[in-house]
C-alpha cells in the first residue's frame, strides 16, 4: 500500500531509533500504553511485549485494519479514530496509574497533537515522541535561546522536556523533508506550585508572546493593559523594562501575571 503524504505518512525503518524510542519510554509492563499513529507498525510490534495494555490510535482505515489482522485482540487494541478525537481520559486505567503515550507523530498535526496531550495531561504520566526536529527545539528551549516561545512555555507548564536523539530524513520512508528528534514529557504540571490559575496564565503568555520583535511591555500594552499597569507590576516583578518574554523564565512570567492580578 503506498504512503499517503496528506496523512505524514513517514514511516520509520531504523531498527535501532525502534529500540531507543521503547527503551526511553522505560518500564511499561504494568501500564497502559497509547501509541499514536502505528502505521505499518514497526514501533508496534517493539510495544506489544513489553506493555501491560496496548492501544493504537491510526486514522487511515486500510491501515487500522491491517494492524487488527495482524495482531490478536488480546495484544492491540486498534482504534480507527483521529487522535484529535480521542478521549485520552476516557481509556479505563486501574485506580492510581497514568498512561503512557507513545508516536512517531504526523508532522502536519503536532502542534495540535501536544495541545491535546497538555489537555489530557491528568490522564498522562509519560509520552516519548518523534517530532521535526524544529519542532522539538522549540518545545525543549530555555529562556534566552532562539527557539523559546510560546509553545516552550505552554508545552513545559505541562511537565519537562528532554531532547533525546535526532534521525536524518533517510532513517524513513518515504523520507520527509526534515530532520526529526525524539523528546520524552514527563507530565507533571506547574500550575498548582507557581501560584497560577491555568486558564489565566495561558492566554496572558500569548499576549506575552505576541509579536517576537517587540518588548513584553509593548506586546502587553497592545493587548489592552494600560501602560502604568504593566510598568507597576513589571517594576513589582523584577523585571527590567525592556525586556522581551523570550528573555524570561516561566517563573518570572509567572510573577508578573500574578502581579497583574493585584487590583
Ligand atoms: N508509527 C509509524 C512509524 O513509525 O513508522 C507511522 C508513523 S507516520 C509518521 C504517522 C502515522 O499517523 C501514519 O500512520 C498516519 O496514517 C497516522 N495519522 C495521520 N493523521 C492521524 C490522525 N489525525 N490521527 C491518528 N493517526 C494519524
Amino acid at each position: 500500500m503506498p504512503a499517503k503524504p496528506k496523512l505524514g505518512q513517514n514511516f520509520l525503518n531504523d531498527a535501532q531509533a525502534v529500540q531507543r524510542i521503547v527503551t526511553a519510554l522505560g518500564d511499561c509492563s504494568y501500564a497502559t500504553v497509547v501509541e499514536i499513529g502505528p502505521g505499518r507498525g514497526v514501533l508496534t510490534h517493539a510495544l506489544a511485549p513489553r506493555a501491560g495494555n496496548l492501544i493504537a490510535i491510526e486514522l487511515d482505515q486500510q491501515l487500522a485494519s491491517q494492524l487488527r489482522a495482524e495482531f490478536s485482540s488480546e495484544s492491540l487494541t486498534v482504534v480507527n479514530q483521529d487522535v484529535l478525537e480521542f478521549d485520552f481520559s476516557a481509556v479505563p486505567v486501574e485506580e492510581g496509574k497514568r498512561l503512557v503515550v507513545v508516536g512517531n507523530l504526523p508532522y502536519y498535526i503536532t502542534s495540535p497533537i501536544l495541545l491535546k496531550l497538555a489537555a489530557s495531561h491528568t490522564a498522562l504520566d509519560r509520552a516519548v515522541l518523534m517530532l521535526q526536529r524544529e519542532v522539538a527545539d522549540r518545545v525543549a528551549a530555555g529562556p534566552g535561546s532562539r527557539d523559546y516561545g510560546l509553545l516552550s512555555v505552554t508545552v513545559q507548564m505541562y511537565g519537562p522536556v528532554e531532547r533525546l536523539f535526532t534521525l536524518p530524513p533517510g532513517a524513513f520512508s518515504p523520507p520527509p523533508d526534515v530532520h526529526s528528534t525524539v523528546v520524552r514529557w514527563r507530565f507533571a504540571p506547574r500550575f498548582h506550585s507557581l501560584g497560577l490559575d491555568e486558564t489565566g496564565f495561558l492566554p496572558f503568555v500569548r499576549k506575552a508572546f505576541a509579536q517576537k520583535r517587540k518588548t513584553l511591555a509593548n506586546n502587553l500594552r497592545a493587548a489592552g493593559i494600560a501602560p502604568e499597569i504593566v510598568v507597576q507590576a513589571m517594576t513589582n516583578a523584577g523585571i527590567e523594562p525592556q525586556s522581551r518574554a523570550e528573555a524570561l523564565p516561566i517563573e518570572a512570567l509567572a510573577e508578573l501575571w500574578k502581579r497583574l492580578q493585584v487590583k
